[in-house]
């Protein structure tokens, strides 16, 4: 099934994916019974802060107020990590930008792990260039990652890759193999890389906004092979999900500017032994796009 909401709604999407974690949760119970129980837990999903895309000063301050609002949820919704989704900044090989995120990076009060968009890996925002991945491993960190959370598994992936990114893109391919080998350890795997897979259909055609359709067409089949529970990613500005055999790919939106008028802010997930909800939150206090609408 797929489902595409255009300019889905808070509460459409978690009337969707309540829906949706009924078909998740019978997947799980085969899983469960291999698998330890994990405690409930929830964590963070910030896309696109993409300093320097609007006004530098403006965008370091609206993920400045993000980064704030998660440090300041209570217990309960306290999310045990944040992750970003990539597009860090706008232009990757703007030091004054890098130093922004940098900046603002630092004040998250739990653990952050990060992966790289376009803007952060291409000085046009579409063509890989090795150099700025160098300085994106000096600045910010390795472009990939793995984290064990209470009973899930998470891998984040270096999507820039797959646009053009050669043997690079084959050795992340293998690697990624690699982590989901032991699948059945977990309760539930989380996949977050920058750009979504498809838009509309899994075999339309190669596009801006999506992974081109060779490694999409691998990835997929990984995926549910590995029997994923979800892929987040950012890239597009706007809140968006549909249904993959089960899998559940859905787009945050930016911090920074959005194309379908959502405000700006993060995403909450919490975790439970038989799925996860999303939520989307704006930030209050967080400053309006100043750019004409494209
Ligand atoms: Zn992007």
């Amino acid at each position: 099934m797929i489902v595409r909401n255009k300019r889905t709604s808070h509460n459409t999407l978690v009337g969707w994916l309540l829906a949706t974690l009924l078909s998740f949760s019978s997947l799980l119970v085969v899983a469960a019974q291999r698998t330890q129980h994990a405690s409930p837990f929830s964590f963070a999903i910030v896309a696109d802060s993409q300093i320097g895309m609007v006004r530098l000063e403006r965008d370091r301050e609206n993920f400045a107020k993000v980064v704030k609002a998660i440090n300041e949820l209570k217990s309960g919704v306290r999310p045990s990590m944040a992750i970003i989704a990539g597009d860090l900044v706008d232009h990757a090989n703007n030091q004054r930008e890098l130093d922004s995120f940098i900046q603002v990076e630092k004040t998250f009060a739990i653990p952050v792990y990060l992966i790289p968009g376009n803007h952060d890996l291409a000085r046009d925002g579409k063509h890989f260039e090795p150099s700025l991945l160098d300085l994106y491993r000096k600045n910010i960190g390795p472009d990939r990652f793995v984290v064990r959370q209470a009973g899930s598994l998470f891998v984040g992936l270096n999507s820039q890759l797959w646009i053009e990114g050669g043997g690079l893109a084959a050795e992340q391919f293998k690697w990624l193999e690699q982590q989901l080998r032991h699948r059945n350890q977990y309760r539930h795997v989380f996949i977050i890389q920058h750009h979504p897979l498809y838009l509309e259909a899994a075999d339309e055609a190669d596009e801006y906004f999506n992974t081109p359709l060779g490694w999409r067409t691998k990835l997929l089949r990984l995926f549910e092979r590995a029997r994923v529970t979800a892929v987040f990613t950012g890239h597009l500005h706007r809140n968006q999900s549909s249904t993959y055999h089960g899998i559940a790919m859905i787009t945050t939106p930016s911090s920074c500017r959005n194309f379908d008028g959502s405000a700006f802010g993060y995403a909450l997930v919490t975790v439970t032994d038989n799925g996860f909800s999303y939520h989307y939150r704006g930030v209050p206090g967080t400053l309006p796009d100043e750019r004409p609408a494209k």
